[in-house]
C-alpha cells in the first residue's frame, strides 16, 4: 500500500494554491496555481512529473478552479478521489480564540470560521469556498483545517494584549493573535533540528521575511511575541502594507484628509509598505532600482531594515538569551544583503554574519553566522504546505 497523501489548498480571494504530498516522506507528487478566478480570462499553472501545464480558460469559481484541477490529475493518471488521500488540510487565516488546533471540517468548523471572519475579512472567506469547494469535489476524503493564527494562540497576556480598555478588547475578542504561524513553527523547528539541539530548550528568533512578513520570538520552545497583531497588517515593513504606524495617523486619516474606513483599509494593505514608499513592491525589483540610483527605493529600503532591527533588538531582549535567529521566505532565503544590514554591526550582542557563508545560495537550511557568534543565524527555507500536510494527517490518522 502506497503512503497516505495530502492535499494541500491555499485559497485567496481570486486564487487557489494546492499541493499533493506525502507528508511523511515530503516527497511532492504534483503543486499547482490557479490565478485571476472569476476574471474573464484564469490560469491555471500544473506541475507534475517534471512537466509543467499552462492552461488559461474562464473559471467562474474556486469550485469550477477544484473540478479544474481535480480534471488535470486525472489527465495525468492521478485520480484523486482514488488515489490513497488521506486529507485535504485547508490553510484559514484566522481561528479566533476558539480554534487553533488543526480541527476537521464539520459544519461547527464552518460557522466559526465564518463568525470570525470579520477578524480577518481579506481572507477568511476565501478560505471558506477553497473549503466548500473541496468538500463537494471530494466528498469522502475528510478535511482539515490548520489556522495561521494557531501557533501564536498561547502568548503570554503581556505580549497579546492591546493597552486599551479591557472591556471593550474582551467584547469584542481584540488582542494580538500572529499570522504566519505555520512558517514559524516549522522554521524553529527544523532549525532546532537541523542544529542537533533540544527544541524546548532553546530560545529562537524566526524572521518570515515574504510579500508578507513577521518576526517571532520562541522562549524555550513556547511562542512569546510576534509583530502581527489583531490583523495582519501590524509589524514590520511588508510588499503592500504598512505594518507599525500610530494608530493616531489613522484618525488623522479619516478627520482630516477625509478618507473613509475602506480607503484606509486600502491604502494600508495595498498601497503602503515599499509600494508605497517606492512604486514597487516585489524585492527585486526595489533591489534593482537601488543599484539604479533611485532614491525612494534606497529609502524604502532604509525604512525596512530599520524596522526589522527595531524588532531584532526587542526580541534579543525579551528572550534575553538567544541561540538561534533564522531568516525565511522569499526575501529571508533570497536577499543576502538584508540579512548583512538587519544584523550588521552586533558583534557586542554576539551575532558575527560570515560574509561568505551569507552569499551562498541554496534550497537547504544553512549557518551563515561565524563560527566564533554566540548566536547562530541560519537560512531555513520554509515548507508551510508540508507543515500543513503533517499536521492534517495527524488529525485524519494520528
Ligand atoms: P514570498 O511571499 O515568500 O513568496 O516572497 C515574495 C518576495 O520574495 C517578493 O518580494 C520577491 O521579490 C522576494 N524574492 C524572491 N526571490 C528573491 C531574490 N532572489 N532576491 C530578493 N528577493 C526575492
Amino acid at each position: 500500500m502506497s503512503k497516505p497523501l495530502v492535499l494541500v489548498i491555499n485559497a485567496g480571494s481570486s486564487s487557489l494554491k494546492y499541493e499533493l504530498l506525502e507528508p511523511d516522506s515530503g516527497d511532492v507528487t504534483a503543486r499547482g496555481l490557479v490565478e485571476r478566478i472569476g476574471e474573464p480570462v484564469s490560469v491555471i499553472t500544473h506541475e507534475q512529473g517534471g512537466a509543467e501545464t499552462v492552461e488559461e480558460l474562464h473559471l467562474p469559481d474556486h469550485r469550477a478552479a477544484i473540478d479544474k484541477m481535480l480534471a488535470i490529475f486525472a489527465a495525468q493518471g492521478t485520480d484523486l478521489a482514488e488515489s490513497n488521500l488521506c486529507a485535504v488540510g485547508h490553510r484559514v487565516v484566522h481561528g479566533g480564540r476558539e480554534l487553533y488546533r488543526p480541527t476537521l471540517v464539520d459544519q461547527h468548523l464552518i460557522d466559526e470560521v465564518q463568525r470570525v471572519s470579520p477578524l480577518a475579512p481579506l481572507h477568511n472567506p476565501p478560505n471558506l469556498v477553497g473549503i466548500e469547494a473541496a468538500r463537494a469535489a471530494l466528498p469522502d476524503v475528510p478535511g482539515v483545517a490548520v489556522f495561521d493564527t494557531g501557533f501564536f494562540h498561547d502568548l503570554p497576556d503581556a505580549a497579546a494584549l492591546y493597552a486599551i480598555d479591557r472591556e471593550v478588547s474582551e467584547q469584542y475578542a481584540l488582542r494580538r493573535y500572529g499570522f504566519h504561524g505555520t512558517s514559524h513553527d516549522y522554521v524553529s523547528h527544523r532549525a532546532a533540528e537541523f542544529l542537533g539541539r533540544d527544541y524546548d530548550t532553546t530560545n529562537q528568533i524566526v524572521a518570515h521575511l515574504g510579500n508578507g512578513a513577521s518576526m517571532s520570538a520562541i522562549k524555550q520552545g513556547r511562542p512569546v511575541d510576534t509583530t502581527m497583531g489583531l490583523t495582519p497588517l501590524e509589524g514590520l515593513v511588508m510588499g503592500t502594507r504598512s505594518g507599525d504606524i500610530d494608530p493616531g495617523l489613522l484618525l488623522h486619516l479619516h478627520r482630516v484628509v477625509g478618507l473613509s474606513v475602506d480607503e484606509i483599509d486600502e491604502l494600508l494593505n495595498k498601497r503602503s509598505g515599499l509600494k508605497g514608499l517606492c512604486g514597487e513592491n516585489d524585492f527585486r525589483t526595489v533591489t534593482e532600482m537601488i543599484a539604479a540610483g533611485d532614491a525612494d527605493a534606497k529609502t524604502a529600503y532604509d525604512i525596512y531594515i530599520h524596522r526589522l532591527r527595531r524588532y531584532f533588538g526587542a526580541y534579543l531582549v525579551e528572550l534575553g538569551h538567544t541561540d538561534i535567529i533564522s531568516f525565511t521566505a522569499g526575501v529571508g532565503e533570497n536577499a543576502a544583503g538584508v540579512r548583512a544590514d538587519s544584523l550588521a554591526g552586533l558583534e557586542g550582542l554576539g551575532i558575527e554574519i560570515d560574509a561568505e557563508r551569507n552569499a551562498v545560495r541554496s534550497g537547504e537550511p544553512r549557518i551563515i553566522s561565524t563560527d566564533a557568534s554566540a548566536i547562530t543565524v541560519l537560512v531555513v527555507p520554509t515548507n508551510e504546505e508540508l507543515e500543513i500536510a503533517r499536521q492534517a494527517k495527524a488529525v485524519v490518522v494520528g
